[in-house]
């Protein structure tokens, strides 16, 4: 198996581990563990791209929490012990990624939509601190749609205080190119919103999705537009660390969905760096 390959396993599935997947991720640098909160693969958007398989039925529907704090201590005992790298797909890790990066909650949905998101992020910490990972850190890959949530904010509150980084989705620049891609009710100006508000109290890193619909790259007036709504949360005191373009990288939901090819994802992380002078990374499809 190449690293490529290897990049875009994201096994759901650990052995028996129903809610906690490690993966090598390409954005980490390393290892991640993964913390599944919608083991039921709901999400309050329907993008076109998404990568989730929703061609079968999800083995487990709720969240056991007791279940899946324990699968996170024995995930970190493997990882910390590199007992992990002796287990396939594991074994193929180049010794300079064999490092343990993150705890990040992402999975089959949208994380914060789970009811009871602030004290499994809360528990999650624990067991982080138990296993003395101050270094290690809990990231956040989100939508950004309900971050005005109280119990969402207090969740955000917790990642700060546990070395915390939210990497927060925006894949467009006008409300159009929105509707056509995230198919949600949700309107995009409460993303912009949340965005906002939220990388006024941290950094947040932007993450972005850019891809080919029906053969056509987004149009350069859109990623002038993105770049304008990053623009106008600087220009309100919000904070972005980082903006990773990436593309598509394993089968999408829309088969007229295409990765984008390396160059055109150099060209859009050239554009942002020059319409924003935000620091911005490219992250590469993969080839089936
Ligand atoms: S927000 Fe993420 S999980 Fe939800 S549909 Fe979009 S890509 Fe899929």
């Amino acid at each position: 198996m190449t690293l490529d390959r290897l990049h875009i396993l994201h096994p759901r599935l650990f052995d028996s581990f129903r809610f906690v997947y490690p993966v090598l991720s390409r954005r980490s640098h390393g290892l991640s563990i993964g913390v599944n909160l919608n083991p039921d693969k709901v999400c309050n958007f329907d993008c076109i791209y998404c990568q989730v398989d929703r061609t079968t039925e999800s083995e487990t529907r709720f969240v056991e929490t007791d279940r899946l704090l324990e699968e996170l201590d024995a995930g970190l005992e493997l990882a910390v012990s590199g007992r992990i790298y002796e287990q396939e797909p594991f074994t193929q890790v180049p010794a300079p990624l064999r490092r343990l990066n993150d705890i990040a909650f992402s999975g089959d949905g949208e994380p914060t939509t789970y009811t009871n998101f602030d004290e499994i992020v809360a528990a999650c910490a624990e067991v982080k601190r138990r296993h003395n990972l101050d270094d290690v850190k809990l990231v956040l890959i989100t939508n950004a749609s309900m971050f005005h949530r109280p119990h969402v904010e207090r969740g955000l509150a917790i990642l700060d205080a546990n070395n915390g980084e939210i990497w927060a989705k925006l894949d467009a620049g006008t409300e159009a190119y929105y509707d056509r891609v995230e198919r949600t009710r949700i309107p995009f100006r409460q993303v912009i919103d949340n965005i906002a508000i939220a990388a006024r109290v941290r950094p947040l890193v932007i993450q972005s999705l850019f891809m080919n619909i029906e053969g056509e790259p987004a149009p350069d007036a859109e990623i002038d537009a993105f770049c304008d709504r990053l623009n106008e949360v600087v220009a309100g005191g919000g904070r972005i660390s980082l903006v990773q373009v990436y593309t598509v990288a394993r089968p999408p939901a829309e088969s007229y969905v295409t990765p984008l090819s390396n160059d055109q994802v150099d060209a859009i992380v050239a554009r942002v760096k020059d319409h924003t002078r935000l620091d911005a990374a490219g992250f590469y499809g993969v080839s089936p």
